[in-house]
């Protein structure tokens, strides 16, 4: 019986066998093309075809989000300009191994270039190369192993075509030797509602298919090969665990009483029904992103306020928090801003970009007052991005200007934590959204892979910032909220509660898990908790001693 610890994402417990990942397939060789190059083409077209004929009958069985991934990933096998370029690299005198490789490697350059939601597509590409060579070559297809027994899957990381092709229904839990709290594999987790632990290190060399496997979202840990007495403990305590992840849906509360509203994060109208059926008090964060994403120019008043409205009908009597357009790095506008910037993250976004284009912005306050105007959510809007209380005197004035009743700052640039006393006096409301607030307290990309193991909320340089902003609102006797991913891991939420955030939103699959987390805590536990994770030297280090 061994042990290995990392990230647990979740509090549920799986006892399974392992199953675990191909690696990835090793680069081709450069040796020129030995065989007839008309055979050569013979025997990539032939493999392309297969690829796209497997990704589309895993598509039509996936159905769901999943089919419509899998669907994108055919097409991507049988692309027209990716086919001109393998044949140009094998008419080059490449082997088709190679020329495969390589082509897809080239368009997987030119989408990453781009960045956003394009460049995220680029591990799709690679998928698709993977496969394809992995036919040239007669072996396993790289990708989720299938199984008809349940098993706990064992990754390097999971990719997001990885995640959408896996096996709900027989996977049990997700083990990963890489990857952060905001990694794919994380987020896949929490949104099914499936254990994990992430960045275990050592795990791949540990683990073997076939070995009985513990593990333990809410410690963090991994048993292998555990004996009979630890599986039936844990089999126990898992049923426990799901009980009071089933139990009938509460509002929000702590063991004393203390209310902690659970909202839910929602990012078009259509994710309403979920949200309220899962028991949100309410909806946090409203990311209005929807609208515009796809267009080339703002939509209309009329079509916001249809849309707005929409969502709001669904929260009678509750709060709705709207996040103003957020444009910029992740989320590139290119009608708010066309301006090549060598740090997109540092430049232009947010609340600057909409203030550089005011009419956008005013277009957009007007269609959420008439959208509060026509419904009986309690409509709540805020601005991202907002550094300090001149940024947050312009948008609470021009938002109570056009109407709304209910103006705040979201806190994601850490100098807005060092004034939270000038904003909060302005402010109705403040909201946190912790995964940029640790981008720019640690200065590591949240998209980068390299520095995903710095984008920790439980980084003590991050907690004490949301402290600051507990204490600033306490003391203006203002809400304090937080609706980045923090909210939804149940650990960090009782410490969150301990640093005085007043309510929390998160993807409405983890409400349940947070909801029993909060329950089995009192306001004074949960500050004692707050208190040793603050103190604690890395995030690794406040994560063990809220637990201790
Ligand atoms: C955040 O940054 O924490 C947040 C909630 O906003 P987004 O993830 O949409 O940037
Ligand atoms: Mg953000």
């Amino acid at each position: 019986m061994g042990a290995l610890s990392g990230v647990g994402v979740g509090r549920g417990i799986a006892v399974a066998k392992v199953l675990r990942m191909p690696e990835p397939l090793a680069p081709p060789s450069d040796e020129p093309l030995a065989a007839d190059a008309g055979a050569e083409h013979e025997r990539v077209r032939q493999a392309l075809e297969g690829v796209a004929h497997e990704l589309q009958a895993r598509a039509a069985a996936a159905g769901g989000d999943a089919q419509q991934v899998l669907e994108a990933a055919a097409l991507m096998a049988q692309d027209p300009a990716i086919l001109d370029d393998v044949r140009a690299r094998l008419d080059g005198g490449a082997n088709a191994e190679r020329a495969t490789w390589d082509a897809y490697g080239a368009f997987r350059d030119m989408l990453t270039a781009m960045g956003g939601y394009m460049a995220e597509r680029a591990t799709d590409l690679d998928d698709v190369a993977q496969r394809v060579v992995a036919r040239l070559r007669g072996v396993a297809a790289p990708g989720v192993p299938q199984s008809d027994e349940p098993f706990i899957l064992v990754a390097r990381d999971l990719a997001p075509a990885d995640t959408a092709t896996l096996d709900l229904e027989r996977t049990l839990a997700l083990v990963t030797e890489e990857g952060g709290p905001t990694s794919h594999t994380a987020i896949l987790a929490r949104s099914k509602s499936l254990p994990a632990v992430v960045g275990v290190v050592g795990l791949l060399s540990a683990v073997a298919d076939g070995q009985r496997m513990i593990v333990d979202a809410r410690a963090g840990t991994v048993v292998l090969d555990p004996d009979d007495a630890s599986v039936a403990a844990a089999l126990v305590e898992r049923e426990s665990r799901a009980a009071a992840s089933s139990a009938p849906i509460t509002e929000g509360a702590l063991a004393d009483g203390t209310k902690v509203p659970l909202l839910a994060n929602v990012g078009s109208p259509k994710d309403a029904p979920a949200a309220v059926a899962l028991g949100a008090e309410g909806v946090g964060l409203f990311r209005t992103e929807f609208l515009f994403l796809d267009s080339s120019s703002a939509p209309s008043v009329e079509a916001q306020t249809v849309a707005y409205t929409e969502l709001l009908q669904a929260f009678p009597g509750k709060k709705v928090v709207a996040r103003v357009l957020d444009a910029g790095a992740d989320k590139p506008l290119p009608f708010l801003n066309d301006a090549h910037e060598e740090n997109p993250a540092l430049g232009l976004r947010g609340i600057r970009a909409l203030r550089a284009t005011e009419q956008i912005l005013r277009d957009q306050l007007t269609a959420l007052a008439n959208a509060q105007a026509a419904t009986e959510a309690e409509l709540w809007v805020m601005a991202p991005m907002i550094a300090d209380v001149e940024e947050t005197e312009y948008f609470v004035g021009l938002g109570r200007e056009l109407g709304l009743r209910t103006v705040g700052a979201m806190a994601e640039v850490p100098s807005i934590a060092v004034v939270a006393d000038q904003v909060l006096e302005v402010a109705d409301f403040v909201s946190i959204g912790t995964n940029d607030l640790t981008q720019y307290t640690l200065a590591a990309d949240r998209q980068l892979g390299s520095v995903a193991a710095f984008q920790d909320p439980w980084h003590p340089a991050v907690l004490r910032l949301v402290g600051m902003l507990g204490e600033a609102g306490a003391k203006a006797g203002k809400p304090v909220g937080v609706c980045g991913e923090a909210a939804a891991d149940p650990a960090l939420a009782v410490v969150l509660v301990g640093l005085g955030v007043t309510s929390l939103s998160m993807s409405a699959s983890a409400l349940a898990d947070v909801r029993a987390e909060l329950l089995t805590v009192t306001l004074d536990e949960a500050r004692e908790r707050a208190a040793r994770a603050v103190a604690a030297r890395s995030a690794a280090g406040a994560r063990a001693a809220a637990a201790a």
